[in-house]
C-alpha cells in the first residue's frame, strides 16, 4: 500500500517515559498528511487506548514549523548559528571524509556515536551502534545517568545495573496486589499518570501508599502519607525504619538465613567473609556460619541453625582465635546507631512517624518500595538504594507479588536478538557511559574521542552535569560534532553537521516491552529527513561498507526476531505487521521478579554485606551526609538552598519542550521557593530572580510554592538552555562521581537565589 492513501496507522509513541508498554497512537492519513491523531488500540484493557498529553502533541510535532528538514553545514563559528543547507551527497562525502580522517590520526575508537533518550526503536537505537562495530568505533553503554539506585541494587540482588534493574523490579500493574506502597523520590502521579492508576486501585482496594518526598509533590497529594524529609538524609531514614523493624522483631528470620548472607561469618580483623580454608587447613572457600546447635563455626552447607546476630570466637587453622560477628550483627550495629530520634534530627521526619511506618511496614504483607529519581541523582544513592532495598529483604518481601523494590519497572529479559543487528560479522563496538566519554574527549582517557554523532540525543543540554565546564572545556576539544535529530536543539546548535532525522511516523521500527510494537511509517518524511538507519547505510556506502547495511529494515527486524527464546515462540514480523503489538508468550499476570529466589551475587544470595566493596568503606549502606547539600559543608553558609531538579509533566526530559501545546501549560522555566525563604529574600510571586552558586547562574521567574519543604528549591529539568532567559540551571551541578555508584548527582547542588531587575 502507498502511504500517500487515506488510512488509519497504528504506530508507537516511544521517548523515555517508561511507560509500559510505550503508547499507542492512530494516525489518521489523508492524501499522504496526517491530519488526526488518537489513542490506539491494545489486546489488554489496562492499556488500549490511552495516552499522555505529550503524546497527544506528536501531531504538531509532526508538523512544527522547526522541524529540520535539509542537511546543513556549519559555516560560521560553533554556536554562531550560521549555516549552509547541503544535500545529503554532500553530507556523505563530508562526513565520510571527516570521520576517516579522524580515525587515521586518532585510532577509529576516536569515532563515537551516541543515542539518547528520545528514540527507542531498536533500529533507531540500534543503527548507530553497528556504524560504530564497523568502523571499529565506540558507542553508547548503559552509565552516567540514573545508575546509582540500579547499580546499589546490583550489589544486593546481583542483577547488572546496565539493565537498570528491570529484571529485579516488579512491573507497575503488580501494585494492586500490594498493601503497603512506598513511593520514594518519585512523582510518578504527573511523570507515569498513564500507568499511577494502578497505584490508586491498589489504594482503593485498602493499600496504603506512602510518599517520602522532600516536597509535596503531585504523588504525594494522593498517598495516604506524606514524609517530608530533608533532601540527600534518605539513607539514614533508611537505616532507622531497619532499626526499628529489627528492634521489634518485625523482620523474617526464615527468609533472611534462608535466602540472604545475613548469617554469613565476616571476620572483624579484615572485614572479610569468615571462609572454611581459614578455619580447617586445606578447606574450601565455602562461607562460615555459626552453627547454634553445635556451637562452632561450619559451613553454610553444613549449618543446621545458622545464628545471624551475636559474635563468636572462632579458631582459626593456624590456632589463633578471632572473634567473628554474622553479617546481620554488624548491619544492626549499624541500624542502632540510627534511633528514631537521632534520624529525626538528621532527616527532620518525626521519630514517631518513623516507629508508625516501621511497624506498619513490617505488618502489612505484602510491600513494595517504588524508587524514582529523586534519590538516584544524589552522591551516595547506591548507598541509599541498598538501604531503603534492606526494608523489603528484612520483611521478606521479596520473590512474591505486590511486593519486591523497583527503579524502574520490572520485566522479563529482552528476548530480541539485536546483536544480529548491532554486532556486523560480530564485531563490537569499544563502548563508553556518559562519564567515561566526558573524561574521553576532555582528558583523552581511557582514550581520545574526537568525533561524536549523537542521535536522538539532547546531550549538551541537561545530560551531563556543570554544564558550563562541558561546553568550555569538553566541546571545543572535538573535531567534528555530528548530529541527527528533529528540531535545532541546544545540542545541534552547538554541531558542525545537523541532519534531519525521521519521527515516529515516517520509519519503520520495532519498539521491545511486554508487548512488542512496530512503529509503521504512516507518511513519507518531512523534506528530506532520512531514518537513523537510512542514514547510517547511506554513509556506509559511501565508505565501502555498504554490504554490512544492504539489507532492507524488515529483514533485520526478522532476523531479530529469530531467537529460540520462549518469549518469542511464534511471533513474526509478519504477525507484527498484522496485529501491531503482540503480547510476549508470558503469563498475563505482571511480572514479578525472584519468584524462584535465584539471585546472580557472588554467594548466590541477597547481599546485604558487600565484601568487595570493603575498599569503599561501603561493605555496609552506611549514611552520610551529602557531599555538597550539607548543612555541615563549607558551602552551605553562601549557600544555603538545596537545588532540586523535578521532572515535568510537559516534557520527557528535553523532548517536546518546544511543543506549542506544552509551552501554553508552561509557558516559561520557573524556580520554585517556599514561602518562608521568598520571604527572607523579600521575593513576591513572579519576581525575576537570579539562581546561583560558584559555577553559574540562572535567571528567571520565581514561583511560590507552599508545598515545597523549606530550604529547598526546585527547577523541573528538561527546559532548553535558550528558553532560559540569562544562563542556564544545567551549569549549577557538579561532576563528582562517586566510585560505587558511577552516576551523576544532579540533585546534590547548593544554590542561593537574589533579586534581579527585569532586564537582568
Ligand atoms: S510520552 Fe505519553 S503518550 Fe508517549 S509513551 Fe509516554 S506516556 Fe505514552
Amino acid at each position: 500500500m502507498s502511504v500517500s492513501e487515506n488510512r488509519l496507522v497504528r504506530t508507537v509513541c516511544d521517548p523515555n517515559c517508561h511507560a509500559s508498554p510505550r503508547c499507542a497512537i492512530t494516525a489518521h492519513v489523508v492524501e499522504g498528511r496526517i491530519t488526526r491523531i488518537e489513542p490506539g488500540s491494545f489486546p489488554l484493557p489496562d492499556y488500549d487506548r490511552r495516552i499522555c498529553l505529550m503524546g497527544m502533541s506528536r501531531l504538531e510535532y509532526q508538523y512544527h514549523k522547526d522541524r529540520l528538514r535539509f542537511p546543513l553545514k556549519r559555516v560560521g563559528g560553533r554556536g554562531e548559528g550560521k549555516w549552509h543547507r547541503i544535500s545529503w551527497d554532500e553530507a556523505f562525502d563530508t562526513l565520510a571524509e571527516r570521520l576517516s580522517a579522524i580515525a587515521a590520526k586518532f585510532g577509529s575508537r576516536s569515532l563515537a556515536f551516541f543515542t539518547g533518550s528520545g528514540a527507542h526503536g531498536v533500529l533507531t537505537k540500534g543503527a548507530p551502534h553497528r556504524f560504530a562495530a564497523l568502523i571499529g568505533g565506540t558507542a553508547a553503554r548503559p552509565g552516567g545517568i540514573d545508575y546509582g539506585v540500579p547499580k546499589g541494587l546490583e550489589y544486593a540482588f546481583g542483577v547488572p545495573a546496565s539493565t537498570y534493574f528491570r529484571p529485579g523490579g516488579h512491573e507497575f500493574a503488580d501494585a494492586v496486589h500490594s498493601r503497603m506502597i512506598i513511593i520514594w523520590g518519585g512523582n510518578g502521579a504527573e511523570t507515569r499518570f498513564v500507568d499511577f492508576h494502578f497505584v490508586l486501585e491498589a489504594q482503593r482496594h485498602g493499600a496504603k501508599v506512602v510518599c517520602i518526598d522532600p516536597n509535596r509533590s503531585a504523588t504525594a497529594a494522593k498517598a495516604d502519607q506524606w514524609i517530608s524529609l530533608r533532601p540527600g538524609t534518605d539513607t539514614a531514614l533508611a537505616l532507622s525504619l531497619l532499626n526499628e523493624i529489627l528492634e521489634h522483631g518485625g523482620q523474617n528470620d526464615a527468609f533472611l538465613r534462608d535466602h540472604t548472607n545475613a548469617p554469613f561469618l565476616v571476620r572483624t580483623d579484615t572485614g572479610g567473609f569468615l571462609r572454611e580454608a581459614d578455619v580447617i587447613p586445606g578447606g574450601s572457600s565455602a562461607y562460615m556460619v555459626w552453627d547454634s546447635l553445635s556451637e562452632r563455626s561450619v559451613s553454610l552447607q553444613a549449618a543446621r541453625a545458622p545464628a545471624m546476630t551475636g559474635s563468636y570466637r572462632v579458631f582459626l587453622a593456624g590456632g589463633s582465635a578471632l572473634v567473628c560477628a554474622p553479617a546481620l550483627q554488624l548491619l544492626l550495629d549499624l541500624c542502632r546507631s540510627y534511633p528514631p530520634e537521632r534520624a529525626s534530627v538528621i532527616t527532620g521526619v518525626p521519630a514517631h512517624v518513623i516507629r508508625d511506618l516501621a511497624r506498619e511496614l513490617a505488618a502489612r504483607k505484602p510491600a513494595s518500595i517504588r524508587i524514582g529519581f529523586g534519590v538516584d541523582r544524589w552522591y551516595y544513592s547506591d548507598y541509599t538504594a541498598r538501604a531503603a532495598a534492606n526494608l523489603v529483604i528484612a520483611t521478606g518481601n521479596i520473590g512474591v507479588a505486590g511486593g519486591g523494590i523497583s527503579v524502574h519497572d520490572g520485566t522479563y529479559p529482552q528476548p530480541l536478538n539485536q546483536r544480529v543487528f548491532r554486532s556486523p560479522d560480530g564485531r563490537e563496538a569499544a563502548t563508553l557511559d556518559v562519564v567515561s566519554l566526558m573524561s574521553a574527549i576532555e582528558q583523552g582517557k581511557p582514550y581520545p574521542v574526537k568525533a561524536l554523532w549523537l542521535c536522538a540525543s539532547n546531550m549538551f543540554n541537561q545530560t551531563s552535569a556543570n554544564r558550563s565546564r562541558v561546553m568550555s572545556s569538553v566541546v571545543p576539544k572535538l573535531e567534528l560534532i555530528v548530529v541527527a535529530d528533529h528540531f535545532m536543539t541546544d545540542t545541534a546548535e552547538v554541531a558542525d553537521i545537523v541532519l534531519p532525522a525521521c519521527t515516529i511516523f515516517e520509519r519503520l521500527d520495532l519498539v521491545p516491552g511486554m508487548f512488542l510494537q512496530l512503529q509503521h511509517k504512516a507518511v513519507e518524511p518531512e523534506g528530506e529527513s532520512k531514518s537513523d538507519f537510512d542514514i547510517f547505510a547511506g554513509l556506509a556506502r559511501r565508505m565501502g561498507l555498504g554490504t554490512h547495511f544492504s539489507r532492507s529494515p524488515e529483514d533485520y527486524l526478522r532476523e531479530m526476531l529469530v531467537t529460540d527464546h520462549p518469549l518469542l515462540s511464534g511471533i513474526t514480523l509478519e504477525r507484527l505487521q498484522r496485529e501491531h503489538a503482540v503480547f510476549l508468550n508470558r503469563p498475563r499476570e505482571p511480572y514479578v521478579s525472584f519468584r524462584n529466589l535465584k539471585f546472580q551475587t557472588p554467594s548466590g544470595r541477597i547481599e546485604v554485606y558487600k565484601e568487595e566493596l570493603l575498599r569503599y568503606g561501603a561493605e555496609l549502606p552506611r549514611y552520610h551526609e551529602p557531599i555538597e547539600a550539607s548543612l555541615e559543608g563549607p558551602l552551605y553558609q553562601r549557600f544555603p538552598l538545596v537545588l532540586l531538579f523535578s521532572h515535568s509533566k510537559h516534557r520527557i526530559h528535553s523532548t517536546f519542550a518546544n511543543m506549542p501545546m506544552m509551552k501554553k501549560l508552561e509557558p516559561e522555566p520557573v524556580v520554585e521557593i517556599h514561602p518562608v525563604d521568598a520571604q527572607r529574600r523579600s521575593m513576591a510571586q513572579d519576581q525575576h530572580v537570579r539562581v546561583y552558586n560558584d559555577r553559574g547562574s540562572v535567571n528567571l521567574r520565581c514561583r511560590i510554592n507552599p508545598d515545597l519543604r523549606p530550604g529547598v528549591v526546585v527547577i523541573s529539568e528538561g527546559s532548553w538552555v535558550k528558553d532560559f532567559p540569562g544562563g542556564d540551571p544545567y551549569s549549577l551541578t557538579h561532576e563528582l562521581i562517586s566510585p560505587t555508584s558511577e552516576n551523576y548527582a544532579f540533585c546534590d547542588t547548593l544554590v542561593e537565589i537574589e533579586h534581579v531587575q527585569r532586564d537582568g
